[in-house]
This record gives structure tokens, sequence and C-alpha cells, in this order.
């Protein structure tokens, strides 16, 4: 293959520019050339000047752009045979051999019309004159991959589309701002959410935000009077002293009988039945608007280089194929069975047949809407008579991690729920020894859920000598049954201090759960912790203001990033800000790297290079420190162009935890109190103690038993790290283009 075409179509999403920006590099880098086909399909019926090359350089500094830089478009005329017959020929003429098409389900059912009508088209073409023979049979097949853009996370084929989480993004932002000012005034607020079929945004964003009710496609509520049952958990929650009452809507929200229910309904309902001022925010486009986020550059980045490096691999005439993620890894799925799939759930909910529509979404989506009926709620539910009630302690170790919090909230609201007397541990480990117990009710988490930092308070202490009588004591003086530890490194250390000592304290022999939090993502038995996608977007967001702030001078950045021995935050932000070296410490740094690289950066700007970037973890290596390499490159670069150094420090802790990190927050925090009720219910002899995480795009507790062997404890991260496979992708988008 020689020559393949992009394209953007339909609605557009956030992260459509890295992906173009994927394929385009990748495919150069790989001796193919690239045309783009401007303004989606259109494009592509139009021709001429809306098809044609695209290089490396034109692809420059579009990462953090939202919208498309391509375009896209709705395209009527390739609805229709006809259209599609100019489509054919235009990609014939143009020499084009194979297919990017980044787009929503409309877009790739289009795909996939044009792979089935191919050779068809392509005799038509011959007959009528418009090819030659030749041309047609060059040209016999054309393959093609899809990618999916689209803010609504609406197909199947992938864990997550382009575009769904900046949208999460943006939904949170405004739902965490309308409720400072509802909180002021007492006001109900009803926000309405994109998602015409479905509900994952108004879903997630209830969940990452603590809104009090929500309305989706693929659930309605299960009552005719479900007006009445959401007026009196709103009613209960004031009378608790909750100040702001919101209800997020999906567009396409409707009740069992397949009635719509529109926002300005449940603002009619609030003022009639509750009597409360209440206000409609429809968020609209401004839901596929702004910066994309780290992740969705990033998972655009990724998909991108996948989709050339499986275009190239294709049998000609294989059937076209969806690159997706499951977890963190990638898969490519018939385009056939994505679009099937996904007709399932429009299907059943024309049918009314709601059981399957949240089935066919998939068993997180159904878990997650249970989770969230239950932290909505007002009030926890009566006690079931004969369930046992446990007393379980949640505490903090390590550095704090935004997320902390929401996990909190979550695991107190579902334990309080199930009846359990749920205690907080002030400050880690100190607090288990200090006997700093607190009992936490229902209320007293409220508003934690996007509150950054760590309410509990966390620090590194790990227990020694007598410390472990007193923990012990203080177990038993507040009859503690369960543990979660939700933290980093020395809280993974602690708990596993604990729980080697459990044959010599009987306090010891209860189940613990560790729930990764660090922003580092250095912990065992997990891919990924909370915390770290609210880091790697501060460092994104704190990167593009420096790369701005350069354009006017010639100027070489040299960017220091946290994570302590692990590179995570600092390759997936050179990965997301398209740095042109990374830094990492597990590969550290040799004399002959700076010297390679300082003359790399040297040859870059005697082309024209205006801005330079270059992130390293603060423990890449000892002494070529950060200021050691500012002073290098200052020195060999001369007057050639500045150098600066931005260490981004403490930024990288703080802030509100991002939507990605509430909803793992919640749905982990979620798993553990089901795990621990599981242990101390079950006929085990001895409970089980585990961490918990995300693994090959699930949740899974790994016995504590076997922990030791998956940590580096010299390093202080896992021997086995996933994302160091992205390297090669990082390296290849960072190449300067061929000279030119
Ligand atoms: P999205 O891709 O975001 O779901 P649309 O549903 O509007 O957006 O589809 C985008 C474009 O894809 C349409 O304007 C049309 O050009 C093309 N398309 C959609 N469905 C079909 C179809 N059944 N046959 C041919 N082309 C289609």
């Amino acid at each position: 293959m020689k020559r393949i075409g992009v394209l953007t179509s339909g609605g557009d999403a956030q992260g459509m520019n890295a992906a173009v920006r994927a394929v385009v590099r990748t495919a150069i880098d790989q001796g193919v050339e690239v045309y783009a086909i401007l303004e989606g399909y259109q494009g592509m019926v139009d021709g001429g000047q809306r098809i044609r090359p695209i290089n490396w350089n034109d692809v420059g500094g579009i990462l953090h752009q939202g919208g498309t830089i391509i375009g896209s478009a709705r395209c009527r005329a390739f609805m229709e045979r006809d259209g599609r017959l100019r489509a054919a020929q235009n990609l014939v003429d143009n020499g084009i051999e194979g297919l990017v098409i980044i787009g929503g389900d409309g877009s790739l059912t289009g795909a996939s019309v044009l792979h089935d009508e191919w050779s068809g088209l392509l005799a038509e073409l011959v007959d009528a004159g418009k090819i030659t023979q030749e041309a047609a049979d060059h040209h016999q097949f054309m393959p093609s991959v899809g990618l999916v853009g689209s803010i609504d996370n609406d197909m199947y084929g992938t864990d997550m589309t382009i575009g769904a989480d900046t949208a999460l993004h943006r939904i949170t932002e405004a739902v965490d701002a309308i409720s400072s000012t509802a909180a002021s005034h007492q006001r109900a607020f009803v926000v309405e959410v994109m998602g015409r079929r479905c509900g994952y945004l108004a879903l997630m964003s209830a969940l990452a935000t603590g809104a009090d009710w929500v309305l989706i496609p693929e659930s309605p509520p299960n009552l005719d009077a479900w007006e009445d049952k959401m007026c009196d958990v709103l009613r209960k929650g004031r009378a608790i002293g909750r100040r702001d009452s919101i209800v997020i809507v999906a567009e396409g929200a409707q009740d069992r009988y397949g009635n719509r229910i529109t926002s300005t309904y449940v603002k009619q309902v609030l003022e009639e039945k509750l009597k409360e001022d209440t206000r409609v925010t429809i968020l609209g486009h401004v839901q596929r608007g702004g910066s994309p986020s780290a992740f969705d550059r990033n998972l655009s980045t990724i998909l991108g280089w996948e989709a050339v490096h499986t275009l190239l691999k294709m049998a000609p005439q294989q059937e076209t194929l969806v690159i997706g993620m499951r977890g963190n890894r990638i898969e490519a799925t018939p385009l056939s069975e994505c679009l099937a799939k996904t007709k399932t759930v429009a299907d059943a909910i024309a049918r009314r047949d709601y059981d399957a529509a949240l089935k066919a979404r998939g068993g997180s989506f159904a878990r997650s809407f249970r989770t969230l009926r239950t932290l909505v709620r007002a009030l926890p539910h009566e006690p079931e008579p004969g369930k046992r009630q446990l007393r379980l302690a949640v505490l903090h170790s390590g550095a704090p991690a935004p997320g902390m919090n929401t996990a909190v909230r979550a695991a107190v609201r579902l334990g309080v729920d199930q009846g359990h007397t749920m205690f907080g541990v002030r400050n880690g480990f100190r607090g288990l020894i200090e006997d700093e117990f607190i009992e936490l009710d229902w209320m007293s988490v409220n508003g934690w859920a996007l509150r950054g930092g760590a309410e509990l308070g966390t620090n590194r202490k790990i227990p020694e000598g007598s410390d472990f009588y007193a923990i012990a004591r203080n177990l038993e003086k507040h009859q503690i049954q369960g543990i979660l530890m939700i933290g980093g490194w020395s809280g993974y250390l602690a708990v596993l201090e604990v729980f080697e000592r459990r044959s010599n304290f009987p306090a010891f022999q209860i189940p613990i759960v560790c729930l990764p939090a660090s922003i580092d993502n250095d912990l065992p038995g997990s891919e990924l912790s909370v915390g770290a996608d609210t880091a790697l977007n501060s460092i994104v967001n704190a990167v593009d203001k420096i790369k701005q702030s350069a354009v006017a001078s010639r100027r070489v950045f040299v960017v220091e990033v946290m994570g302590r021995y692990c590179g995570y935050l600092a390759l997936m932000s050179a990965l997301a800000t398209g740095a042109e070296r990374v830094y990492l410490p597990e590969e550290g740094i040799t004399l002959t790297d700076l010297v390679h690289d300082v003359h790399q950066l040297m040859k870059g700007f005697r082309q024209g290079k205006r801005v330079g970037l270059t992130i390293r973890n603060e423990d890449a290596n000892d002494v070529y420190t950060t200021d050691f390499i500012k002073s290098l490159f200052q020195e060999e670069g001369g007057e050639l162009y500045d150098v600066r150094t931005a260490i981004l420090g403490h930024i990288q802790q703080g802030g509100n935890p991002t939507p990605f990190d509430r909803i793992q927050a919640v749905r982990l925090a979620a798993e553990c109190i089901h795990f621990l009720e599981q242990q101390l219910n079950g006929s085990a002899a001895e409970p089980m103690s585990a961490c918990i995480g995300l693994l090959n795009g699930g949740y899974k507790f790994t016995d504590l038993e076997n922990v030791p062997r998956l940590m580096d404890k010299q390093f202080q991260r896992p021997n086995h790290q996933w994302w160091l496979s992205l390297r090669p992708v990082a390296r290849v988008m960072a190449r300067p283009g061929p000279a030119g």
C-alpha cells in the first residue's frame, strides 16, 4: 500500500485532531503517503481540492485543539448510491488504496456500505468509461479501518470513544460550577446533557458530580409515578441539609412508555411539587468544545497509530475493522459486529425492552447505575432484617491523590446503606496507632465527591515495633472487622506489614483491601491508580500554557514532572503534549543521550523550529538534573534559542479530581465494600486480603500473598508496567518531520 486516505465525519469530537496527526505521522513513518479527505464524505463525493496530500508538519501543533482541522460534515449525497459512485471514482483517481475513517456509528455505517458496494461501483465506473479496467483492477479492494469518534460513547467495539472523556470534563466543570451557585440559593437545577440513545454521559457525570437524580434512555424510572419518587428523594435531601438539588437529564431520556422526558418537564414537576425555584441548563455544544483531555489525546494517538499498522497488515479483501480500546489493550473488531451490537441497544430501547437495553450496554454500565441509585439516596435503606451488620474502617496512606475523598464518600455511603457501621481513621496509619477513629454517617461525606485533597488526612507513616500492638488494641477496641486502605506505595507497604503479622495478632485476622490512589500510578495489581488522570491533566494544561508563552520567542522548555521512580506521568504527558523528548527513570539518562538530544534540538531550530519541549521525570537521573540539562542545552545552543525550566511541583497533587478519577474512585470503592462483605460472610476459614485494580479492562483482586512478588521494592514501582510499550508511539510522533 502506497497511499491512504483519512477523513473525519459526522459530529465532531475532541481528539479527532490527535487521531489525524497520529494517522498521518505513523503512515509517513512507514513510508506511506496520506491524503486528507476534507469535510468527511462530502469531500470524498466532491473530489478536486477536497482530496489532497497532508504532510508531517501539517499536523503539527494541533494536539491541543478541539474539533478537526480536516473538517467534518454530514453528507446527504453519500447516502445515495450515485454519491458513492462519485466518491469511488475520486478515490481511484487519487490513487488511494486504503482508508482510515474517524466518525460515529453513522459514518461507520457509511463505510460499511461503501465496502459492500465497492466492486459493483468499480464495474459501473468501468462500464461508463469513467475509469480504466486497469485502474479498477489495481483498486479491486478498498481495505478500511474505523475509529469511533463520538462524544456519546455509544458504540460497541471500544470501552471509550474519542471525545467522550472530554465531554465528561465539560459536563462536570459545568455541574460543579452550578452546584456552588445552586447551594448558595438553595435552588434546584435541571442539567440536560447530550446522548440521544445513550445515557453514558448522563450516568457518568451524575456519578462524578454527586448529582441527586439522573434520567437516562436505557433505564427509565420503573414506576408510573416516578415524578413523586424523584421529588420525595429531593425533599428528604433538603430536610437533612443538602443545599443543592441537581437532576441530570440525558437528551434522550424517556419514561417506561417511550414518552420523552424533557428538561422543561422536569423543571415543571420540581416547581409544582416541590415549590422550588428551578433553573434549566442545556449544555448543548459546549460538550463538543474545548481542548481535548489528556485521555482523549492519548487514546486518539494510540488508536491512530494502530489504525495505520492494522491497515498495512490487512488482507486486501478483509472486512473493515474498528480499532478500539478494552482496558488498556487495543482491540480490532469487525465493523459489522460493532454495528450490529450497537443496534441491539437502540432496538431494545425502541421496543421498550429496557432490561435488554441495559444488559446490552455491558455489565459495568448496569453496575454503575445500581451504585448511582444508592449514592443519590437522601438517606440509606432501612437495614434488612437478619442481614449481618459489619464494622468497617477506611483510611488513607501515602501522598494525597485527587479522588481519595470521592472513594471515601462512595465507600461510606454504600457501607452505611448496607447497614454497616463505617469508621474513618484520621491521618493514615498514625491515626490507627493513636486511635483517631471517627464514625462516618451518610451526611458526613456530603459534598466529598468533587473535593480534591484528602479530608481524612494522609501521610507516609509505616508502622514498626510497638506500633503493631497499638493498632491491634485499637482494632479490638472498635471491633473493626474489615479495613479499606485508599492510598499509595507506603499504604501498600504498611498494609503488607500488618498482613504479615496476622498470626501474631488475632485482631489482624480480618480482610484488608487496598484501593490504588496515587498520582504516580506506581502501584502493583492495577494498570491505573486513582489520581493519575487528574495529575496528567494538570501537567498537560500547564504545558499547553507554557508552550503558548513560548511561540513569540525561540525557546526550549525543560519541564520536570513528578512520578518518583515511575515514568508514567512523564511519558503520558509527553504523548499528550507532543514533547520531543522525555526522560524516564526506567531508562535513565546517559551522556550519549544528552549529546544526541542537544544536536537534534539545534538541528530543529536551524530548520526553523520555534518551540522545543522536553519532559523530565523528577528521578530520571541524580546527576543529570533539570538544571543541568537546561545549562547544557543553553551552552551548546548559544544564540539559537533560550532555555527555561518549569518544575511543576505540587500543582500535580492538587485540584479537584477529573471525571475519570471520580468514576474510578466510586466504582473501585463499590467493589471493595462488596469484597469485604463477601469475605466476612463467606465460609472460608481465613478471609482473604487483597488489592483491587483495573486489569485487562475489568476490576480484579490480587491476593496480598502475591502482591510482594509484583513489586520492585528498590525502585518503588510494579515489576511490569504496561505503558512502557507506548514508548515507540511517543518516539515516532515527536520526531522532527522529514526535512523540508
Ligand atoms: P455520526 O457519524 O456522528 O454518527 P451521522 O449519523 O450524521 O454522524 O453520519 C455521518 C455521515 O455518514 C452521514 O451524513 C452520511 O454521509 C454517512 N452515513 C450515515 N449513514 C449512512 C448510510 N446508511 N449509508 C451511507 N452513508 C451513511
